[in-house]
Parts: structure tokens; C-alpha cells; sequence
């Protein structure tokens, strides 16, 4: 796709920190990120960012290359944990997001401490009414 600001950086039309790549994918630090170091995973081929669209296959081996590319994060940013997005908005090129981060103690993460508990909380009986129905009708 030719206005596809990924495609334009794998055909390095764009400048980019690469740091993993193989056949198919290619990991960069994200020149944006709303996170240190936070880290993109994307096909070398132009993909719908629906992941939900996306082929089988396709979106088993982006998750198994992100399984690689969190694992190098690991190692050479001395982080105890990887977090992992696909969020399927913003650029129109299948990505998965990853936020290298430590852990404080129990469930606090640095930077996050205030961000989970900042949600409000959904009343159960409706969460359980919609289940109910999502359950009787995926058959
Ligand atoms: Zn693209």
C-alpha cells in the first residue's frame, strides 16, 4: 500500500531502528512510543491491521516473532516482563505493540501503578447478561 507509513519503513523510504527481522517480519523501536523502548512486530507484507480479519496462520507466526522480539527485549534492557498489544487502530499495517517494563511488587508495574485502577468498573449483571447471550448464540 503506498501511503502505508510501515510499508514506506520496511522499504526504508522512511528512516527506522531496526533490531529483528526475518522472512517475513520486521521489529523496530517505535519513533513515538508512549512508552520507553516500546517496540513494534509487523508482516513485511502489507496486512489489514484487523487482526480479527487477519489469516490464521498470519497472525500464529506475528505471534510467535513477537514471542522472539520480546525475549531479545528481555535480555538487552534487563526487563523482567514484555507486555504485549495488538490493537489494530492508528496505522492501517497489521502491528503488534510491546512494552518492556519491571515489576514493582505483586501486580505493580513501574509506570502502570495508577493506570489499571483508574478504570471504572462495569456492573457484573450486565457483563453476565451479555455473556449469557454471546454464549447462546456462538454455536
Ligand atoms: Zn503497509
Amino acid at each position: 500500500m503506498s501511503d502505508c507509513i510501515f510499508c514506506k519503513i520496511i522499504k526504508w523510504e522512511l528512516p527506522c531502528a531496526k533490531i529483528w527481522e526475518d522472512e517475513n517480519f520486521v521489529a523496530i523501536l517505535d519513533a513515538f512510543p508512549n512508552r520507553k523502548w516500546m517496540t513494534l512486530i509487523m508482516p513485511k507484507k502489507h496486512t489489514t491491521s484487523n487482526f480479527a480479519n487477519t489469516e490464521e496462520q498470519l497472525f500464529s507466526d506475528i505471534m510467535k516473532a513477537s514471542h522472539k522480539v520480546a525475549n531479545i527485549l528481555k535480555k538487552w534492557l534487563n526487563v523482567k516482563r514484555v507486555g504485549m498489544v495488538v490493537w489494530g487502530l492508528e496505522v492501517p499495517h497489521l502491528h503488534i505493540k510491546l512494552y518492556p517494563f519491571n515489576q514493582k511488587q505483586n501486580w505493580q508495574f513501574d509506570g502502570f501503578e495508577n493506570w489499571i485502577n483508574s478504570w471504572p468498573q462495569e456492573d457484573m449483571s450486565v457483563l453476565q447478561n451479555l455473556a449469557k447471550t454471546i454464549i447462546a448464540n456462538n454455536s
